[in-house]
Formats: C-alpha cells, sequence, structure tokens
C-alpha cells in the first residue's frame, strides 16, 4: 500500500496506552488512521538488546531509565499498577477526567486484587507496615483476575496496550511497524504531515489533517525538538526508584503479582509498594548493587520499591542525550522512603537488607500542558496534539498509565467532534 498518497484522516505516532487507545477509538468510529510505530511486537527482556534500542539508557552516573520500544510502548514492560489521576491537578487546567476514569474502570480489568492472588510476601509487608502504623493498602491493578495466574512474573495476565492496538487494526486502522517518525511537516502554522524512516530505508511522507504525537516522554520531545518547538525536553520528571531486598524463609520469591499493596505518601512526594521482578532484572539490580553473591537469592528475597516524585529538571536532546541530576530535595525523599522500607522489612523479620542504584521507568513532563499544548493537548501549531507523558504539567511520582489513557480518552472525543 502506497501509505504517502492515501487519505488518512488522523496519524498516530506510537502505541503506548495513549497512542494505541486514541487509535481504537478514531478508528471504531469510522476515520482512517495511520498507526507510526517506531518498534515492533516484543515481549522480550533482552538486556544488551534494550540498551541498543535505547529502551534502557543512562540519565547520570549509574542511574538507568527504561522505556519500551515497540508495539503496545512501555505497557508491554510494565508492572500494572493502576492509579487514580490527581484531578485536582487536572483541574486547574480546565481538564476533568472523572468520567473518562469511569469510563475506562467500566472497561479494563482494574481493582484490587483478590485476596488469593495477594502473595506471601506482600501480605507479610502489609501486615508489618500497617502494624508500625503506616497506611498500607492494596493497589488497584490492570489485572484479569479471572484467567490462570501463572507462577512466573505474571505479564502475561496484565492489560496492555497491545489490546487496543489490534482492535485498532480491526477496525480498519494501519499500522506500520518500524517506522520512525523524525519530524511534523508544517504549512505555515498548521502541521499537515509527518516525515518517517522504516528500518533504515530512505525519508518516507504521509500527510493528514489531524497529527497525534504520543511518542513517549522522550519520543514526542525529540520529534517536537525536530519540527522547530525547540523549547520541548527542556526540564523532565522520570520518577526515579530504588528497590530495597532482603532475605526472608518461607517466601517464594518471584512467583507474585507485583505491586498488589502498599502506601502512598503524597505530600512526602513517595511510594512504596512491594515489588516481584523477573529473575533477569532482579539478578543485574544485585551485580550493579555490587552484591553478586545474592544472585541466587532471588527465590528467598522480599522486596518494597521506593519510588519518589523528583522535580521538574535536566534535559532531552533530539541526539538522543537524556541528562538530569538530581537535587538534594529528591535525595533526601529517597532517604526517607528508604528508612521506611528498610524499617517494615526489619519488622518482618528479613536479613541483609540492601539497596540498589537508582533506576525510573516514567519520563514525562516534557512537553507540559500549560505551557507548550493548551488544554485540548493541542501544540503552537494547528492539528498537531501531543498526548502522552509528556504532558504531565508537574512532577508527578505516580504510575501514569490510568492517567494517560484517560487524557487520551478526552483527547479522542474532542477530536471526534470536531474540536
Ligand atoms: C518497567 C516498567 C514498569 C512500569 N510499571 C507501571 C505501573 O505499574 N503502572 C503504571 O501506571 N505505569 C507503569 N509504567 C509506566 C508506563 O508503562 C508508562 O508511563 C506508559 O506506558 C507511558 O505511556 P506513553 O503513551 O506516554 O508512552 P509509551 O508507552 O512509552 O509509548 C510510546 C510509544 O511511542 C513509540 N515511539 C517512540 N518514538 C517514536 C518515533 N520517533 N516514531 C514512532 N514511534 C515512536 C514507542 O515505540 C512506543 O510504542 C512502567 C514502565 C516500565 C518501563
Amino acid at each position: 500500500m502506497e501509505v504517502s498518497k492515501k487519505n488518512w484522516d488522523v496519524i498516530v505516532i506510537g502505541t503506548g496506552p495513549s497512542g494505541a487507545l486514541i487509535a481504537r477509538e478514531l478508528s471504531r468510529s469510522g476515520k482512517n488512521v495511520l498507526i507510526l510505530e517506531k518498534g515492533k511486537l516484543d515481549y522480550s527482556i533482552h538486556i544488551p538488546k534494550m540498551l541498543r534500542k535505547k529502551e534502557m539508557m543512562f540519565v547520570g552516573k549509574g542511574r538507568t531509565l527504561v522505556r519500551g520500544i515497540r508495539t503496545g510502548g512501555s505497557s508491554v514492560l510494565y508492572y500494572g499498577a493502576a492509579f487514580e489521576p490527581p484531578h485536582e491537578l487536572f483541574s486547574k487546567y480546565g481538564i476533568q477526567l472523572v468520567n473518562e476514569v469511569e469510563e475506562l474502570k467500566k472497561e479494563l480489568p482494574i481493582g484490587p486484587l483478590r485476596n488469593e492472588f495477594i502473595g506471601p510476601a506482600a501480605r507479610k509487608l502489609m501486615e508489618c507496615a500497617i502494624d508500625l502504623g503506616y497506611n498500607w493498602v492494596k493497589l488497584d491493578k490492570f489485572v484479569y483476575q479471572d484467567l490462570p495466574m501463572t507462577t512466573s512474573f505474571p505479564f502475561a495476565v496484565q492489560w496492555n496496550a497491545v489490546e487496543f492496538v489490534e482492535d485498532a487494526v480491526e477496525s480498519g486502522a494501519t499500522l506500520l511497524n518500524g517506522a520512525g517518525v523524525n519530524q511534523v511537516i508544517l504549512n505555515g502554522n498548521k502541521a499537515i504531515g509527518v516525515k518517517y524512516r522504516v528500518d533504515g530505508q530512505p525519508e518516507q511522507e504521509a500527510y493528514a489533517p489531524k497529527i497525534v504525537l504520543s511518542a513517549g516522554g522522550l519520543g514526542s520531545a525529540q520529534i517536537l525538538q525536530n519540527s522547530g518547538i525547540i523549547q520541548a525536553g527542556e526540564g523532565f520528571f522520570c520518577d526515579p526508584l530504588i528497590l530495597v531486598h532482603g532475605v526472608m524463609k518461607g517466601i517464594e520469591g518471584g512467583t507474585e503479582i507485583p505491586m498488589g499493596t502498599g502506601m502512598v505518601e503524597s505530600k512526602e512526594g513517595f511510594v512504596l509498594t512491594d515489588i516481584t521482578l523477573p529473575k533477569l532484572v532482579y539478578q543485574l539490580f544485585s551485580i550493579q548493587a555490587l552484591r553478586s553473591h545474592r544472585v541466587f537469592d532471588y527465590h528467598k528475597t522480599i522486596s518494597i520499591m521506593v519510588k519518589i516524585k523528583d522535580e521538574l529538571g535536566g534535559s532531552i536532546k533530539n541526539n538522543g542525550k537524556i541528562h538530569k541530576n538530581f537535587t538534594e530535595i529528591d535525595k533526601q525523599r529517597m532517604q526517607k522512603g528508604y528508612a521506611i522500607a528498610k524499617e517494615i522489612l526489619n519488622h518482618a523479620g528479613a536479613k541483609r537488607v540492601f539497596r540498589t542504584a537508582w533506576t525510573s521507568a516514567h519520563p514525562g513532563g516534557s512537553v507540559r500542558i500549560g505551557e507548550l499544548v493548551d488544554s485540548n493537548l493541542q501544540t503552537a501549531y494547528k492539528n498537531l496534539y501531543v498526548c502522552d507523558c509528556s504532558v504531565i504539567p508537574t512532577a508527578w511520582g505516580l504510575p501514569p498509565t490510568l492517567t494517560l489513557l484517560a487524557l487520551a480518552k478526552r483527547l479522542a472525543k474532542s477530536l471526534l467532534n470536531g474540536e
């Protein structure tokens, strides 16, 4: 098919939760949708390949950042925690997401895990945290609890955005994999198309009256820079996290659904949850933390994740360079969360507790609402919209997927209403 000659109604760039949902809603309503996705369908966790594809990179000394360049975006790698958007924050920008969240909750498997799916480590942590006076509760998850549960890391029972991509294609959307978008084509102040390259072939063009960038917190900022919006990527957050591991008898480490329970300290700016990692990831973090001897402890490890809200800062460059210096406030937050994690693990009787280096998995805030996009998520260029983690307007600190889906639902409605 000649992609460049076809009359598309909308081009969607990226198939993470936001792009996939927009493509699905628009194609279901009869729009001619072209989806350009840089990655391909891939469920593997192969660290050298992830480094090569820039799915894993360094944002500072020894501090990694992970995202998905694949169909379904980062949701293929995510841990399925579903956090309600901070509605008050979005109200300040004239954005109401309550109805969209309600609609999503009716459609997707969102809710707390049934008791039988809370594993022994998570149960122990919850019991000990409550005993110490912390508000440790069950968290909402994107998990199909009626599917047979596996005893390995449970990616297979989590909802992810590939489902929406498949729905979009079934409804008539065209998905082009391996298609990396470099730049938006402009006519005066209006976006009219995009330039993209498939697997290193010569650059091609596709045209549509509406363009939606959903290339993620890094990707959308880079495409905008290439398109003349040079402020994109000046300042971002990444919600850094550490893992605090201890060993304990009677724990079947590696067999639990992660992030089923936890505590949210919004004022303090951190979240603590139980966590189970895929074995290889646990082993790599142990080696990075100079605990090579702990790689064999996987099945007796009990762990807490400490994730903080980092301040906006650093920069994302269109030459691929991502840099961020974390502030003293960020470091103090992490230290406070770590102290609580250690206290809970010690109370649980865990031994040989250690923490990993900082990593992060939510790059965003790089194309902020109120600065580079308006409350309809439109940029300074007419007909060019951005909808993904990059538009979050402030420092964040929460798993963002439910918020991104709600923003995408809202944008899809407004595009269909011709607003
Ligand atoms: C290990 C891990 C665990 C996580 N756990 C949770 C969790 O429990 N709960 C939660 O809510 N969130 C979690 N997240 C975060 C969540 O997955 C992301 O915040 C969310 O997927 C971001 O959605 P997005 O649409 O902004 O971008 P992404 O999902 O990153 O999608 C961007 C898409 O754009 C494509 N793309 C990029 N550049 C280009 C280009 N130039 N041209 C074409 N396509 C391009 C990418 O391939 C990708 O498909 C986790 C993330 C990771 C990595």
